[in-house]
């Protein structure tokens, strides 16, 4: 095949948020230029996975998935399609009193450009997800096929997998996550994720097993010196409510507190004692009394170490590109799974405006248009998940005054970035590059 006849055979590594969305965008603007497009999605996992529980969509995430069709879906999940979020408050643990909120809502209670945020279980967003890719007539889900490695020949895209096979394709688009095996086994093997040395314990709590007042309205961020804990409701019913706690967490421990399937019977007992034992100590003097309820409760609560990928990384070679948390994992704020939805959003667009060009200058139009945003995501998430680890008593009474103010002035900057809308975006042009000029790219630098 020619460098420049258009890809017709893509395969995505991994159906997470940024491999199901690539798949609904390239499908939706490839079809109608590439009649025999073909889009793979190769998963490891036998089954979509029901851990990590729930997630956070901003109003930026909600307009994207309703552009790909996904939030009908959750809507059409009644109850269990996720809470309404018109703001995540903040308290203090310490004192109990409110310190303000981030608000999803407008003073008139209308969302930013029409949508408020969302909390939801991953799995719901995932089956949701899946259920407008079963009637995408050329997008297919292979489950249980592990990445371990690819490389690149005669102009096609090989990808190795664990199962001893092989696939072969014009493009390969690595979704495959903070620990992404296309990245570090092909596209940069010097990026290896980093432990972030804070992590999340969570579970799910049945409301009506708590019997004190529940302060918030739908989603809180509790804060203290040893660390926060976001208590937020997940379906709209108000009868769920997941609760996480954002805390430091020394990489060394973090082996002793991994719950594994083929472990037996004493230990998984003995990792969950200890795990309701470091929530106590951490938040039992909270001057909430649901919170105090919820630590002192048989809560299940599961440790997730958090990753991130540093910035500078290499994101592409010639048939192979990274997106989402494979490309640019950062610490969480409520904002990665946007970032992974207008990454799928924007290549589409961007593949499907230059399909005749060579696939190096769509890379580098769609590097140039991404790299300076998700950078300085990074930097602003790094500077706002430092705010969790243990403070001494002095320190985290200055941050509790602060946050007010800090909220606040964030207040234009942060409503201004949930009006972003990734199928409105202005283009770049791709830059021809000096050994692959195409026809098309020639045309248009004669024209200029
Ligand atoms: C604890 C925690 C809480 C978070 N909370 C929020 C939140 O509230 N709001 C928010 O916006 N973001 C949140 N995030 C971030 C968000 O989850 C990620 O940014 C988002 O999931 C990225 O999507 P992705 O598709 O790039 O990666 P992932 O969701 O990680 O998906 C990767 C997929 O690739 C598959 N895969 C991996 N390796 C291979 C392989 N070798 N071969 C084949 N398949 C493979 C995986 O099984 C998975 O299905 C949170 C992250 C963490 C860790």
């Amino acid at each position: 095949m020619s460098a420049l006849t258009p890809p017709r055979d893509i395969a995505i590594v991994g159906a997470g948020i940024a491999g199901i969305a690539c798949a609904l965008s390239l499908s939706r603007e490839l079809t109608p230029l590439v009649p025999d497009l073909q889009i793979t999605i190769y998963e490891r996992h036998d089954i979509l996975s029901t851990s990590g529980g729930a997630i956070n969509l901003t109003p930026v995430a909600q307009r994207h998935l309703a552009q790909l069709g996904v939030l009908d879906e959750l809507d059409r999940m009644g109850s269990e399609g996720g809470a309404d979020v018109e703001a995540i408050e903040l308290f203090s643990m310490r004192s109990g009193r409110p310190i303000g909120s981030i608000d999803f809502v407008d003073q008139k209670g209308n969302g930013f450009g029409g949508y408020k945020g969302r909390r939801v279980m991953r799995i719901v967003l995932s089956m949701a997800m899946m259920a407008v890719i079963e009637r995408t007539p050329n997008v297919e889900v292979v489950f249980g096929k592990k990445v371990l490695g690819g490389e690149e020949i005669n102009e096609k895209a090989v990808l190795h997998f664990s199962d001893g096979t092989e696939v072969i394709s014009d493009l390969v688009v690595g979704c495959d996550g903070v620990h992404s095996a296309v990245r570090t086994r092909w596209v940069d093997p010097d990026s290896v994720s980093q432990y972030t040395g804070m992590s999340f314990l969570q579970a799910t709590i049945p409301t009506k097993s708590l019997s004190s007042k529940i302060h918030f309205r739908s989603s809180a961020l509790n804060v203290s010196r040893h660390g926060s804990l976001l208590t937020s409701f997940i379906d709209s019913d108000h009868e769920q409510i997941f609760a996480a706690a954002i805390v430091q967490f020394d990489e060394a421990e973090l082996s002793n507190y991994r719950l594994d399937s083929g472990q037996d019977w004493a230990s998984k007992d003995r990792i969950r004692r200890d795990l309701r034992n470091e929530m106590r100590e951490r938040f039992a003097k909270s001057a909430l009394p649901c919170i105090r309820e919820m630590v002192d409760s048989k809560a299940d609560w599961m440790l997730y170490p958090v990753y991130q990928v540093q910035p500078g990384s290499r994101w592409c070679m010639n048939r192979v590109i990274l997106l989402g948390d494979a490309a640019h994992a950062m610490p969480p704020r409520d904002e990665s799974a946007a970032y992974a939805l207008d990454d799928a959003i924007l290549f589409a667009r961007i593949l499907s405006r230059y399909y005749q060009e060579p696939l190096t200058e769509v890379f580098e139009a769609y590097e140039r248009l991404r790299r300076e945003t998700v950078e300085s995501a990074f930097k602003e998430s790094r500077r706002m998940w430092d705010r969790n680890r243990d403070m001494g008593f002095l320190e985290s009474r200055l941050k509790e005054w602060m946050m007010p103010f800090q909220i606040r002035n964030r207040r234009e900057k942060r409503e201004s970035a949930w009006e972003f809308d990734a199928t409105k975006v202005l283009l770049p042009t791709p830059t021809p590059s000096e050994d692959m000029v195409s026809l098309n790219s020639f045309l248009r630098e004669e024209k200029v």
